[in-house]
C-alpha cells in the first residue's frame, strides 16, 4: 500500500516555509519515496540529504537521547512499582560516548547510506569538509560536559525522583487544530501535581530566539489545554540550557496558547496555497523557487548537492 504524503504542520515546518522555498520543497516534497531504490535520482538523493546532521545539531540529539533514556527508565521503574534504579553520571557519559563514536564512525565509513533513516550521517562527511579529528574530539568533549551536566541537574534529579507523575517524554503526537493536523514532540511534560503541567525543553545550543521559543511554547500549551484538558493558565515550561548550565520559567497562558492557534491557520493555508492540488497534497518544484545565486545560506544547505549548488 502507498503511504500518503499529507500536510501536518510542526513548528519546524512552520519555518522550514519561511525559509528557502526550494529547501522546503526538497524536505516535504522532493525527497518523498526516496527511501525506495526503484525512486527516481532526485527523490534518493533529496531523501539521503534530508537526513544529514552536523555536529551542532547532533550534540543536541544524543544528548536529548540520554535524557528521555534516563526518564524512561525511570518511568518502567515507576510504572512496575519498583524502587528506581540509579543511573550513574559516569554510565550516562559512557553510554554517550559510545554511542557518539559508533555514530561517527558509522557516518565516515558511509555505512551510514544503508539506512539512512535510522543512523546518523554528517553533512561533514558527505560534503568532504575540512573537519580534523580535533574537532571530531571537540564535539564528543562538549556532548561528554553537557550529559555531565544533564546527571547533575536538579530538574532532571527530581524528574527521575517523581518518575510517577511524567504524563510524558519524547512522544511523538499528531492532533488537529481546526482543520489542520500538527505534530509535536515533548522533552518531557510531568503534572505538577494540582491539575497543572510543567513542560521541560532541554537546551543544548549556544542561543536561542525568544520569539522562537514563545512560539514554540504556545504550541505545547495547545497541546496540553486541548488535548489533556488542563487549564490555559496551567501550563508552565522550564528552558533548562545544558550547555550554559542555566534555566528559565516561563507561563505559557491564554495569549500565547491563542497566537499558537493563529499561527497553526495561517501557516497551513501559506502551504496549502503554494500547492498545485490541495486535496492530494501535491507541490510542483517550479512553484518552490530557489534563493537567488550565490546566498551564502547555499554554502550550509544540506540540499545543495540536490540543488546544484555545491
Ligand atoms: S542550496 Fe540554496 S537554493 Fe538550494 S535548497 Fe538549499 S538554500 Fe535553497
Amino acid at each position: 500500500m502507498d503511504i500518503q504524503n499529507e500536510l501536518v504542520w510542526s513548528h519546524s515546518r512552520g519555518r522550514a516555509f519561511h525559509g528557502c522555498r526550494r529547501a522546503y520543497w526538497f524536505n516535504y516534497y522532493g525527497s518523498w519515496g526516496g527511501w525506495d531504490a526503484a525512486a527516481p535520482e532526485e527523490a534518493r538523493l533529496a531523501y539521503v540529504q534530508k537526513k544529514l546532521t552536523s555536529r551542532a545539531m547532533w550534540t543536541g540529539s544524543i544528548v536529548h537521547m540520554v535524557a528521555e533514556q534516563g526518564l524512561k527508565r525511570a518511568m518502567d521503574d515507576a510504572d512496575r512499582g519498583y524502587a528506581i534504579v540509579d543511573w550513574p553520571g559516569d554510565a550516562m557519559r559512557a553510554y554517550a560516548k559510545r554511542t557518539a563514536q559508533a555514530d561517527i564512525a558509522g557516518s565516515a565509513s558511509g555505512r551510514w547510506l544503508s539506512r539512512p533513516s535510522k543512523l546518523t550521517g554528517f553533512a561533514e562527511h558527505y560534503y568532504a569538509l575540512p573537519v580534523t579529528d580535533a574537532d571530531w574530539q571537540a564535539a564528543l568533549d562538549e556532548i561528554d560536559r553537557q550529559v555531565g551536566s544533564l546527571a547533575e541537574n536538579r530538574i532532571y534529579k527530581r524528574l527521575r525522583v517523581a518518575a510517577v507523575r511524567i504524563r510524558e517524554v519524547e512522544e511523538l503526537r499528531r492532533f488537529w487544530v481546526g482543520d489542520a493536523e500538527v505534530y509535536l514532540a515533548i522533552d518531557a511534560m510531568v503534572g505538577d501535581g494540582t491539575g497543572g503541567v510543567v513542560i521541560i525543553d532541554w537546551k543544548t545550543g549556544d542561543s536561542h530566539d525568544d520569539g522562537e521559543i514563545a512560539a514554540q511554547l504556545g504550541v505545547y500549551g495547545l497541546y496540553a489545554t486541548q488535548e489533556l484538558g488542563v487549564a490555559e493558565d496551567r501550563v508552565v515550561a522550564m528552558h533548562v540550557n545544558l550547555r550554559h548550565g542555566t534555566e528559565t520559567r516561563h507561563v505559557v497562558g491564554p495569549a500565547a496558547i491563542q497566537a499558537a492557534r493563529d499561527a497553526v491557520a495561517t501557516g497551513v493555508a501559506e502551504m496549502r496555497a503554494a500547492l498545485v492540488d490541495v486535496p492530494n497534497n501535491v507541490a510542483r518544484k517550479e512553484d518552490f523557487p530557489p534563493l537567488p545565486e550565490g546566498s551564502e545560506r547555499c554554502a550550509w544547505c544540506n540540499f545543495r548537492r540536490v540543488c546544484g549548488r555545491e
